[in-house]
C-alpha cells in the first residue's frame, strides 16, 4: 500500500520538493508499513510558503465575498465527489475505520466549505448614530493565517481552519502533524483544481519546530492550533510576542453525566461513542462518565454487552468499527495509562490490554469504580478507555465535573428538562450536549473555556476570529477645535 503525494509541500499552487529537509515517513497503524516518505520543510520552504501567502492575500481579499464563495463551493463539491478515495486515504495514514471516515473527515470538511462559501456573501458591518455624524464599521480580513493541526481529523482540522479563512479573505499556510501529513496535501490540491488562486492556501510539512518557525515570522497575522494543552501554551506565548491573533482548540478530560431517569440505552449508546470513536482519539470525549448510583449496575452491564461486541480489526474492511491508534508511541501510551489504573485500584469492566501482536490496537476498555484524584480521571489518554465514576447528588457531581483544569465539553443525559438546563448552564465547558454527545455540525461554535482553549471554530463565531473591524468616523459638520 503506497500513498505517496507528488511531492512533500504544496505552495503557490504547485509542489514543491525539497530532500535537504529531515525525513518525515507516514506509517499506517495497522501494519506499520511506511506508506509515504516526506521531507521536512526547510527555513526557505517556510519562507516560501509565507511569501506566496502574503502576495497572494490583498486581491483574494478585494474580490467580491460571493467570488470567493463560489470558488469554495466548487472545492466542497469536490471534496464530496472524492470523499471514498480521501476517506481511503485519511484511512491509511491515521487508522481510523472506514466505516467512519467515509462519514466523518472529508465530507465534515465539505460541510465547512459550503457553509462559509454562503456565509461570506452576508458578512456586514454596522452603521452607528452619532448626532450629527456618524461612524460604520468594516469586517476586514486579517492577513496571513497559520493553521496547525493534531493526528486525529487531519483534513477535517484543515477544513474548519481553511474555510473560514479563505472565505473571509485571508491567506492559509497549514502544517498538518508529522504523523498525518498526506490529507492537507490532497486538500490543496482540491482548493487549486477549484479555482483558489495561487498562494491562498499552502501546506508545509514538519515536526513542532516548522510550526514554532511560522508562528513567529513577521508575515504572520493570526495563528489558529489545534492540539495538546502543552503545545498549546507554547504556541500562544510565542503568537503573544508579536500580538498575533490566535484559535486554540486543545485538549479536554470531558464529562458526561448520566442521571437516575435517563434512557439507559441512549445513555449507554452516547458513552460507547463518546469514549471509543476513532479508537477514543477525540479532543472532545467525555472520558469521565459519572453514573447515578441507582442505575450503576444496570449501565455497566449493557455498557459491557456492547462493548465486548465492538469489531476491531483491518480499518479498511468498511465492518471494522475501530482501528487501531495512530501510532505505536500512542498506543504504549494509552497500556500505560491502562497500567496505571489497575494499579491505582480502579475496576476493570472489560478490554485492559493490547489488541493482537500486530498494528497499534487496544482493546475498547472500560474502568468503574474511578475516584476522582485517580490519573485515569485527571489526565486526557487520547484512546479507547473509559472510566466510570459514581455520584448521587447534581450539585455534587457539577462540582466534581469542574474540578480540572480543562473545560472543552460536558454531556448530561436526563429526562428532566429543567434539569438539563441547570446542569447545561453550571457545567464550565465550551460545548454541552444534551441527551446526545459528540454531534460538531459546522452550523454549531466549537471550542473550549480554561486551558481547553481560546476562540471558536465554526457556525458565525469563526467570523470574529478570521476577521478584524475597523471603525470609521465620518465627521459630517465643521470641525471644532478650541484654540
Ligand atoms: P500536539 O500538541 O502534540 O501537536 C499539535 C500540532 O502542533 C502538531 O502539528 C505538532 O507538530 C505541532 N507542534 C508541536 N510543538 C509545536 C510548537 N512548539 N510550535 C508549533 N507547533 C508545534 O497534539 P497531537 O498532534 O498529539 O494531537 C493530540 C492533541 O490534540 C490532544 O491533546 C487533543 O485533545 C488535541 N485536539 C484538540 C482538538 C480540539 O478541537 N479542541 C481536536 C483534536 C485534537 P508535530 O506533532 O508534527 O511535531
Amino acid at each position: 500500500m503506497k500513498a505517496q503525494p507528488k511531492a512533500s509541500h504544496f505552495i503557490a499552487g504547485e509542489w514543491i520538493e525539497d530532500t535537504s529537509g529531515a525525513v518525515l515517513d507516514s506509517i499506517h497503524p495497522a501494519t506499520g508499513e511506511v506508506i509515504a516518505r516526506l521531507h521536512e520543510a526547510t527555513p526557505d520552504i517556510m519562507s516560501r510558503a509565507l511569501s506566496a501567502a502574503q502576495q497572494a492575500q490583498p486581491a483574494w481579499a478585494a474580490l467580491a465575498p460571493v467570488e470567493r464563495g463560489r470558488i469554495l463551493h466548487r472545492a466542497a463539491m469536490i471534496l464530496r465527489a472524492r470523499n471514498h478515495d480521501l476517506s481511503v486515504l485519511e484511512t491509511l495514514d491515521t487508522g481510523k475505520p472506514l466505516q467512519e471516515t467515509l462519514v466523518a473527515d472529508a465530507a465534515s470538511g465539505a460541510d465547512a466549505f459550503e457553509y462559509y462559501a454562503g456565509f461570506a456573501p452576508t458578512v456586514t458591518g454596522q452603521t452607528i448614530a452619532l448626532g450629527g455624524d456618524m461612524a460604520y464599521t468594516l469586517r476586514e480580513a486579517l492577513g496571513v493565517c497559520v493553521g496547525i493541526g493534531a493526528w486525529n481529523y487531519p483534513i477535517q482540522i484543515a477544513c474548519w481552519k481553511a474555510a473560514p479563512a479563505l472565505a473571509f479573505g485571508n491567506a492559509v499556510v497549514f502544517k498538518p502533524s508529522d504523523v498525518t501529513p498526506l490529507s492537507a496535501l490532497a486538500l490543496a490540491e482540491i482548493l487549486h483544481e477549484a479555482g483558489l488562486p495561487a498562494g491562498l492556501f499552502n501546506v508545509v510539512q514538519g515536526r513542532g519546530a516548522v510550526g514554532a518557525g511560522l508562528i513567529t515570522d513577521p508575515r504572520v497575522a493570526k495563528v489558529s492550533l489545534t492540539g495538546s494543552v502543552p503545545t498549546g501554551r507554547k504556541v500562544y506565548a510565542a503568537a503573544a510576542e508579536g500580538m498575533r491573533a490566535v484559535t486554540m482548540e486543545l485538549g479536554g478530560k470531558s464529562p458526561l453525566i448520566i442521571f437516575d431517569d435517563a434512557d439507559l440505552e441512549n445513555a449507554v449508546s452516547a458513552a460507547i461513542m463518546a469514549n471509543f470513536y476513532s479508537a477514543g482519539q477525540v479532543c472532545s470525549n467525555g472520558t469521565r462518565v459519572f453514573v447515578h448510583q441507582d442505575i450503576k449496575a444496570a449501565f455497566l452491564d449493557r455498557l459491557a454487552a456492547r462493548t465486548n461486541r465492538i469489531r476491531l480489526g483491518d480499518p479498511l474492511d468498511e465492518a471494522t468499527q475501530m482501528g487501531p491508534l495512530v501510532s505505536d508511541a500512542q498506543m504504549h501510551k494509552v497500556l500505560g495509562h491502562i497500567a496505571g489504573g489497575i494499579d491505582a485500584g480502579a475496576r476493570l469492566v472489560c478490554g485492559g490490554a493490547r489488541h493482537g501482536t500486530s498494528g497499534c490496537f487496544v482493546q475498547p476498555t472500560v474502568f468503574a469504580d474511578v475516584r476522582d484524584d485517580m490519573a485515569l480521571a485527571r489526565e486526557e489518554i487520547f484512546g479507547p478507555v473509559m472510566s466510570v465514576l459514581d455520584f448521587t447528588d447534581e450539585a455534587d457531581v457539577v462540582a466534581r465535573a469542574n474540578a480540572t483544569e480543562y473545560g472543552l465539553a460536558a454531556g448530561v443525559f436526563t429526562r428532566d428538562l429543567a434539569r438539563a438546563h441547570r446542569v447545561a448552564g453550571a457545567v464550565q465547558a465550551g460545548i454541552v450536549w444534551v441527551n446526545a454527545y459528540n454531534l460538531t455540525p459546522v452550523e454549531m461554535p466549537f471550542g473550549g473555556v480554561k486551558a481547553s482553549g481560546v476562540g471558536r471554530e465554526n457556525g458565525h463565531a469563526a467570523l470574529e476570529h478570521y476577521t478584524r473591524v475597523k471603525s470609521v468616523y465620518l465627521g459630517l459638520g465643521d470641525v471644532d477645535a478650541p484654540y
